[in-house]
């Protein structure tokens, strides 16, 4: 099973992901816990690029790519792989934060982007997405406690709201897969429902 988490920055993500991964680890399950953009040696080159604060002149057509590229890299190399042995795989963002960043965010129009996501992927699809939301504000808040915002981080907030927006428009779009969890509440409660909701699912 493909499970995927996604989310606009400061929601809580990668602590969400890591506590679920070691959930399902401890029922026994063989669980594969991976990155996007990143999750093999060429894909997380690719992620330094893409996210280097200098690299201001960066095209957006080629930021589309740059995505693209290191998720085809993470699929054919890791994902498919630990899918095809029985793995779970747990994935901190995939497709659908290209589709909110740089559809959404850079206006990009979204069938492109789904085009060229179809390509990388060969169209894998999560079986399970859960979208952390938060508002903007808070997810600014959140961030002021990191040292150094990557490129996307460092952009403004209309792109930021343009993205959360996006994700709940993806959200609307996918309501059987896809469960909105609402990230301004403690870092146990977002946990619990997560897995009360996938376990659910999974014996449904
Ligand atoms: O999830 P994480 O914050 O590590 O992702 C790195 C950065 O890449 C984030 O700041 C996010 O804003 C950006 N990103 C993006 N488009 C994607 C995936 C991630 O702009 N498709
Ligand atoms: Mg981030």
């Amino acid at each position: 099973l493909f499970i995927t988490f996604e989310g606009p920055d400061g929601a809580g993500k990668t602590t969400q992901v890591k506590a679920f991964a070691e959930r399902l680890a401890s029922m026994g399950h063989e669980v594969v816990l991976t990155r996007e953009p990143g999750g093999t040696a060429i894909s997380d080159k690719i992620r330094s690029l893409i996210l280097d604060p200098a690299h201001t002149e960066m095209a957006d057509s080629a930021e589309v790519l740059l995505y693209a590229a290191s998720r085809a890299q993470h699929v054919q190399e890791k994902i498919n792989p630990a899918l095809k042995s029985g793995k779970f795989v747990v994935c901190d963002r995939f497709v659908e934060a290209s589709i909110a960043y740089q559809g959404y965010g850079l206006e990009i129009e979204l069938e492109q982007i789904k085009r060229i996501n179809q390509f990388a992927t060969g169209g894998l699809i999560p079986d399970r997405t859960y979208l952390l939301d938060l508002s903007v504000a808070d997810g600014r808040e959140r961030l002021k406690a990191r040292t150094g915002l990557d490129r996307i981080e460092q952009k403004g907030a209309a792109y930021h709201e343009r993205v959360r927006q996006g994700f709940l428009e993806i959200a609307k779009e996918h309501p059987q897969r896809i469960r909105v969890i609402d990230a301004s509440r403690s870092v146990e409660e977002m946990a619990e429902e997560i897995f009360a909701d996938f376990t659910r699912w999974l014996t449904e």
